[in-house]
């Protein structure tokens, strides 16, 4: 058998069905298919219809490879509603089992197409969250490398949490100093991931069959770059190894307004409106507030974020889920009515989904308030903008420490707990109006703190940029990425050939 060339090679991508994991994972395989590799996403019809103008677009302006491959996704056999082939459209935090008990039954279907597929697959790239896809690696005796979505950062924090045991003698609201860090992060414990506070929903078993698959995996690809979090991604290697590859931020893939607009989902606004609502204010005066995509606050809290953002008189843009709504009572859906009307004149309510990146990239932009998801959070940094941490749950916590107290390019908006998967009822209101409006004030306006804060998150797009472009440290790890699958892969080949 002869060794691969690039043209040959084939990755295919197993993206959760989340847009926090489907969105990187396409900008992954946009950049991957810029270094002349085949590349196709698995995915299911629904999320298909989601991605299908984007990658369509891709292909049509490089002319190059990158194939959905959607297999039906057995809701109803799963015990899940008809169509509900993402986590953001679960009916309840209840179901995520079911969800995930669906996602596990592709492994068969896929396993028949990959048999067929030309070139055969290279290798897998696979969310950790997918632990079934080591098997077909193993059938089809490829490597399975790993996207699990964080930054070296938040990894670090959790395993030297985990192995110091520090949190065991905690009461939940006292903080620890995280130990074995370069810099002095401090949490408590209620703000840990679901690993440290199980909450009824937790699935433990699920969390062990992905520590086991993660033994069995080749390497780790990262939506990070190395100038970013250094000294993190050094200890991150030498508790991985040397099969780690930063290669982000992904999305700066995206160049053109088109590209920026049309990422995960359909927008909830006409982009040339938001566009134009944008130019009409000066340059850094805007301030935009999303929650993510899976945020589910309670109708006090949705009241007092929007009332923090009328009382910093300034321009916003406020994105709310429509299920934030039509999950509440209609008592909530009226007062947001009235706050449409009191701000008619400078808030710009987005009901569903935004087209975030292309409103971060604007000028206007001057601030991003954010539930530090890790795209979002890579998302302001690359725009440039000063961040109002407001975490919620899951890894969000460490992000915010590490904009605030690592980046120090963003400030906190002080909330003490983590809101668990499925019992967000029991949260109310974790951050008060008062809070939301005086942190928006110090990133906005802020005097001299204020100032080196908007020039650091400056400096730091500027090297964003430099990393991913020709020659940057993740445009030649991307590289290097590609040629030790290569070698592998025809390493493993040659086995097989032998055996
Ligand atoms: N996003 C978006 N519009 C929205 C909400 C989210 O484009 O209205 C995108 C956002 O740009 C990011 C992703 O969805 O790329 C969310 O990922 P993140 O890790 O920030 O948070 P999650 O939603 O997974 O908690």
């Amino acid at each position: 058998m002869s060794s691969q060339t690039p043209s040959s090679l084939h990755f295919v991508l197993i993206p959760l069905m989340a847009s926090g994991h489907q969105i990187p994972m396409v900008d992954m395989g946009k950049l991957l298919s810029q270094h002349g590799v085949a590349v196709t996403i698995v995915t299911t019809p629904v999320n298909s219809l989601r991605l299908d103008p984007l990658i369509t677009a891709h292909n049509v302006k490089f002319g190059l490879k990158i194939q959905l491959l959607s297999i039906r996704f057995p809701c109803v056999e799963a015990g899940l509603p008809n169509g509900c082939e993402n986590l953001e459209d679960l009916p309840s935090r209840n179901m995520s089992r079911h969800f995930f008990d669906a996602a596990r039954m592709l492994q068969e279907p896929l396993e028949k197409i990959l048999k067929d597929i030309q070139p055969p697959p290279t290798c897998i790239i696979s969310d950790k969250h997918l632990p079934w896809t080591v098997q077909i690696a193993s059938k089809f005796r490829i490597p399975r490398i790993l996207f699990d979505g964080m930054s070296c950062f938040s990894f670090v924090c959790s395993h030297n949490i985990m192995i110091s045991k520090v949190y065991e003698q905690q009461s939940d609201l006292e903080t620890f100093v995280v130990p074995g860090l370069p810099d002095r992060i401090e949490l408590n414990r209620a703000q840990l991931p679901s690993s440290f506070n199980h909450g009824s929903l937790d699935l433990v078993d699920l969390r062990k069959e992905i520590v086991e698959a993660e033994k069995a995996s080749y390497g780790w690809v990262i939506n990070s770059f190395e100038d970013l979090e250094k000294a993190y991604v050094q200890e991150y290697r030498k508790t991985k190894g040397d099969k780690v590859w930063c290669v982000g931020p992904v999305s700066l893939c995206n160049e053109g307004d088109s590209d920026k607009a049309h990422r995960g989902n359909r927008s909830s606004i006409n982009e040339g409106q938001c566009l134009r609502w944008l130019d009409s204010w000066p340059p850094g005066s805007v301030i935009y507030a999303c929650l993510g995509s899976l945020s589910c606050p309670t109708a006090p809290q949705l009241i007092e974020l929007g009332s923090g953002l009328e009382a910093t008189g300034r321009p916003f843009i406020w994105v709310i889920r429509k299920s934030e709504i039509t999950t509440s009572n209609d008592d909530l859906q009226l007062w947001v009515s009235e706050l449409e009307g009191r701000v008619r004149d400078r808030g710009l309510l987005i009901w569903g989904w935004a087209p975030q990146m292309l409103i971060l990239s604007h000028p206007s932009v001057g601030g991003f308030l954010t539930h530090c998801g890790w795209n979002s959070t890579l998302e302001g940094v690359c725009a440039g903008v000063p961040m109002v941490a407001w975490p919620l749950f899951a890894e969000q916590f460490y992000n915010e420490r590490f904009i605030v107290k690592v980046l120090r390019t963003g400030v906190s908006v002080g909330v003490r707990a983590a809101i668990k998967w499925g019992e967000e009822g029991k949260a109310a209101v974790l951050v008060k109006r008062e809070d939301v409006r005086k942190s928006v004030e110090e990133i906005m306006s802020g005097g001299r703190e204020g100032e080196e804060m908007r020039k650091r998150a400056t400096k730091l797009a500027e090297m964003a940029k430099r990393a991913t472009g020709g020659g940057g440290s993740s445009y030649l790890e991307i590289k290097a990425f590609v040629e030790d699958v290569k070698q592998v892969s025809n390493k493993l080949r040659q086995q097989v050939k032998d055996s």
